[in-house]
């Protein structure tokens, strides 16, 4: 199987209600409007890239259930590559998310006794993937995976948005670190340090910063910042799955790196205009028009 970006992760699936307030005991109340769709990091990068009009493959775990079912669904329809799903009897991770008129989220996870993968319950034998993208979860298909990839001169990318054990396990297994502000101050205290220290573990480290755009280093020497593209943001959620994805798509065609780093803040950006993080991720002609509208910014 041959597939530009392979993306290793979660998945989940999500229920947006739009609610005029947050409920409280013994209230019944009625939503606007509901966005059901298949969510997670990886799992939204995977079609990101799909999008973007490369070829993708997901890894990961969904359950043999209605959830499950819709979300293998989805990737089809996106025409993401689910030969690497493991289907199990434990639940989809799902996500309840009720979100008030000025965007302020209450939130249910409920992922039952769902564990990660154990190492060998995918088989990666048959894929030639040109870049490997990691989000920190299934560490135990992830980091034999990023071993392998190493050797096998597979440039890979981990999408780091918290510190954990799946995380803190690959920092220093791959060739892109591209971490959250979040994850960059639980690291190091300040976004700074973090770039330091990390970039002696990895050999790019860009530290993503939401609507401030980002900051990168590439060894001791070279470093910079990119602002972000203006959009009028109306949901921010799911914009770093959309740049880690369109990342990883722009280091499968082989970028150049500060049009790597526009091409994927593009994509981070325009994902900001919609709502919902799997709505929102453009299409490659939306993606396209707007890196040649703003062809002189960040150049
Ligand atoms: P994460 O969700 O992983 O924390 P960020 O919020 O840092 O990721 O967003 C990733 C990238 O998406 C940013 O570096 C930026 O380029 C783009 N982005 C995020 N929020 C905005 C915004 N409000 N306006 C424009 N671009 C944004």
């Amino acid at each position: 199987m041959q597939v530009d970006v392979l993306c290793v992760g979660h998945a989940s699936y999500d229920l947006i209600f739009s609610v005029p307030h947050h409920p409280t005991e013994d209230e019944k109340i009625f939503a606007d409007s509901l966005i059901s769709c298949g969510g997670g990091p990886a799992a939204n990068a995977a079609v990101m890239v799909s999008r973007l009009g490369l070829k993708s493959a997901f890894a990961g775990y969904l359950g043999q259930d209605l959830y499950g079912d819709k979300h293998a669904q989805e990737f089809a329809e996106y025409d993401v590559n689910t030969q690497l799903i493991a289907r199990g009897p434990s639940p989809t991770p799902l996500s309840t998310i009720l979100v008030k008129p000025d965007g302020k989220r209450a939130l249910i996870n409920y992922k039952g006794d769902t564990q990660a993968l154990p190492s060998n319950a995918v088989d990666f034998s048959s894929v030639k993937p040109k870049v490997i993208l990691f989000d920190g979860h299934e560490p135990h298909l992830s980091v034999p995976l990023a071993e392998h990839a190493r050797r096998d001169h597979i440039p890979s990318v981990l999408d780091a948005g918290s510190l954990h054990e799946g995380t803190l396990a690959l920092i220093n297994k791959v060739d892109y670190l591209v971490c959250s502000e979040k994850f960059a101050r639980q690291f190091a205290g300040d976004v700074e340090a973090a770039l330091t220290r990390l970039s002696e573990t990895a050999p790019a480290v860009v530290v993503t910063l939401g609507e401030k755009g980002l900051l990168w280093r590439r060894g001791k020497k070279h470093g910079g910042a990119m602002p972000a593209f203006p959009v009028a943001a109306i949901d921010t959620t799911g914009a770093g799955d959309a740049f880690h994805g369109a990342f990883a798509a722009g280091v499968a065609l082989d970028m150049e790196w500060l049009e790597l780093l526009r091409y994927a803040s593009a994509a981070g950006a325009l994902c900001c205009t919609k709502i919902g993080a799997r709505l929102g991720i453009p299409s490659r002609e939306e993606h396209y028009t707007w890196l040649e509208q703003h062809k002189d910014l960040h150049v």
